[in-house]
Order: C-alpha cells, then sequence, then structure tokens
C-alpha cells in the first residue's frame, strides 16, 4: 500500500555544517584524520538512502517540508532568543554552546527542521495520513525556550505539540527515546497538564550551564504539571529489553491514563550498540518493537495519529537501519533487513532498580 507513512524531508537539512575535529572538541596535531561532528549531513543522507531504497520504499510516500516563520518559533521560544539565532548564523556562525557550532547556513537548516516537523503534524491533523516523520537536523529536544543546547537550535517536537494545542487538540503526549533527556521539551511543558513529556534516557545528569535539567526521575513537573513530566533514567548497557520493560511498564500505563488525542515521538537512534554517543545496546530489533509500541499507543488512543521526528543517533551506518528498523513497527511490518552489527546478549532485568526509581517518584501521580 503506497503511501501508508508520510515521510517529510527538506533539503536545507543539508546546509547545517557542524565542522569536524575530535568528534564534539576541535581537532588535534594528534591525528592524522579529524571525525566529522557526531551530527552531521552524512548521517541524514544516509537514513534517506533507507528509506528510498530498502524494503519499507513502496510504503513511504515522500512528501515536500518547508521553512517555519517567526511566529510559529514563537509558539515556545522567545522572540528575542530566535532574532539572536538569526543574527548569530548571519554574521557567519560559530560556537553556541561548547558542543553546538552553527555556520551561516544553519538558519536555513533550523527553519526547515522546525517547518518540516509542523508540516508532518499538519497533514496527520488533516487526515492526510496516519503516521507521518520528519527527516530533520538539527534535532531540536535539548533546545530551551530561550536556550541552544546539545546540538539543538529549536525545539522541533515541542512546537509541534503546541503547534496540534492551538488546532485544537486537547492532550498531546510526546514520547522521546533518543538516548539523552530531552530537557529541552521537558522545560516547555513542566507546568502544564494538557501536553505529557515522557523521556526515556540514559542516565548522564547536566552537562554544562546550558543544560541545568537532569533527567532524573524526580522532575516530574510542577504546579498544575506535576506528574505530567515523566523521566525514565536508564543505566548504561539497558539494552532491548530494559527499553522495552520501560515501554510496557512505565510509559504505557501512564499514556493509558493520559488518553492522548495525538501522539509525538522524538524519534532518536543513538540508543543503538554502536552509537558514539550513547551505551544503551539497543538493536534493530529493540527499535522495531519501540515503533510498534508508539504505533500500538497511537491506535488506542489517538485515532492512529502518530507524528516522528528524527532526533539523535550517530552512528552513520547503523542509525540508519535503526531508523529503518523503527519506521517498520510504526507500519507492523518486519524489517526485510538482516541486522549487520547484532551480537550483543542483552540482559531485560539490567534497568529493575531503575523502573523501581521511576515508580517511586510518580507514585503519586500514577498507579504502576
Ligand atoms: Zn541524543
Amino acid at each position: 500500500m503506497a503511501g501508508d507513512l508520510h515521510v517529510f524531508w527538506h533539503g536545507d537539512a543539508l546546509l547545517h555544517d557542524t565542522g569536524s575535529g575530535v568528534f564534539e572538541h576541535p581537532p588535534l596535531p594528534l591525528l592524522a584524520i579529524p571525525e566529522l561532528h557526531p551530527e552531521n549531513a552524512v548521517r541524514i543522507r544516509n537514513m534517506k538512502a533507507i528509506l528510498e531504497r530498502g524494503p519499507l520504499a513502496e510504503r513511504i510516500r515522500w512528501r515536500h517540508g518547508r521553512h517555519a516563520t517567526s511566529e510559529e518559533l514563537g509558539l515556545v521560544h522567545d522572540p528575542e532568543y530566535v532574532k539572536s539565532i538569526r543574527e548569530f548564523c548571519a554574521a557567519g556562525g560559530g560556537t553556541l554552546t561548547w558542543s553546538t557550532p552553527v555556520s551561516r547556513d544553519s538558519w536555513e537548516a533550523a527553519l526547515a527542521a522546525a517547518g518540516t516537523t509542523l508540516a508532518a503534524a499538519d497533514a496527520v491533523l488533516a487526515g492526510e495520513t496516519r503516521a507521518a516523520y520528519a527527516l530533520v537536523r538539527p534535532p531540536g529536544h535539548h533546545a530551551q525556550p530561550a536556550q541552544a543546547d546539545g546540538y539543538c537550535l529549536f525545539s522541533n517536537v515541542a512546537l509541534a505539540a503546541e503547534h496540534a494545542r492551538r488546532r485544537g487538540v486537547e492532550r498531546v503526549a510526546v514520547v522521546d527515546w533518543d538516548v539523552h533527556h530531552g530537557n529541552g521539551t521537558q522545560e516547555c511543558f513542566y507546568e502544564r497538564s494538557d501536553v505529557l513529556t515522557v523521556s526515556l534516557h540514559m542516565r548522564h545528569g547536566s552537562w554544562g550551564a546550558a543544560h541545568p535539567q537532569t533527567g532524573a526521575p524526580d522532575e516530574v513537573g510542577s504546579g498544575s504539571g506535576a506528574g505530567y513530566n515523566v523521566n525514565v533514567e536508564l543505566p548504561p548497557g539497558t539494552g532491548d529489553g530494559g527499553y522495552l520493560r520501560a515501554m510496557g511498564e512505565i510509559v504505557t500505563p501512564v499514556v493509558d491514563r493520559f488518553a492522548p488525542e495525538l501522539l509525538l515521538v522524538a524519534c532518536g537512534q543513538d540508543a543503538n550498540q554502536f552509537d558514539p554517543n550513547g551505551r544503551q545496546c539497543v538493536s534493530m530489533e529493540g527499535f522495531r518493537l519501540l515503533g510498534e509500541a508508539a504505533r500500538v499507543l497511537a491506535d488506542r488512543h489517538c485515532g492512529g495519529r502518530l507524528v516522528l521526528a528524527q532526533e539523535g543517533g550517530y552512528a552513520r551506518t547503523y542509525s540508519a537501519f535503526c531508523l529503518h528498523a523503527t519506521l517498520a513497527g510504526v507500519l507492523g511490518a518486519e524489517t526485510g533487513l538482516e541486522d549487520p552489527c547484532a551480537y550483543l546478549p542483552d540482559d531485560p532485568g539490567h534497568a529493575d532498580p531503575e523502573l523501581a526509581s521511576v515508580r517511586a517518584a510518580l507514585s503519586a501521580y500514577w498507579p504502576l
């Protein structure tokens, strides 16, 4: 069935030049060959290629993304912050935070990332498709209302959530399985009960002044938002079994009670077992099952309405395979591809103490 999944793409994603060095750090004369910054255009070109050439190709309809307007960015961002990013890029770019370099053309890429995510949401809200995926960069989930952070300029998924609310969607759930804490999305909705924010992430804590949130389970939201921010902090090496237990034992019951009308997924692949920025050992099959779990939740509560947006995923080859597997899960399909890297053993009990901590933090709000 052609067009089961609408994939939104804008070529300006490739314009964001993050340079090279020792991953996030400047080049060293010790080495002969610099490494690309982890968040580079190559990774997303591989993702586009595998969706065009792989077994899912015949079920995908490619759609044009677009730039966000300044007014749209203002849905969650401070207008002065938006202006400062535009001016910084126009002046030639540089380093926004220690890990977030931008070039002159990063402004166009950032507008395209936000606008293309909004276009994917609009297609689902208009009933053009049940499931849409925005293949975008730079990623968004670390960007706070007035703060760039962790490769992110604008909070693409948060913008889509707020946009959906303004279009009359009563309750929006965001599930973020990027290996890092979705601190920017958390910050946008921390005092609100109409947007449930759930993040599954490796325990990494704050990484600097631009990132005051820690991702700990006791960051549950505040005011009327108390209980509506769920942090599932998982230990390094968690693997497929631990991630799926977190989905089954924490995320699913919370989302079931919240009963969203739209499900957004901050869809990173950096929990994969070969990622330079993660240590979580999730395989293609794990990602397929995460995609399937999202599909089940969207079907149960949202009339199937599901929007995924690309976040991290820095193993240039394996991230593409894991993305393909995720979207196969969303479509209820087998991946049709052998896992080129499957060999690590998996221990589903690995995250027992961490899941107990999340239950304890949320016990006043959700029966888990
Ligand atoms: Zn990440």
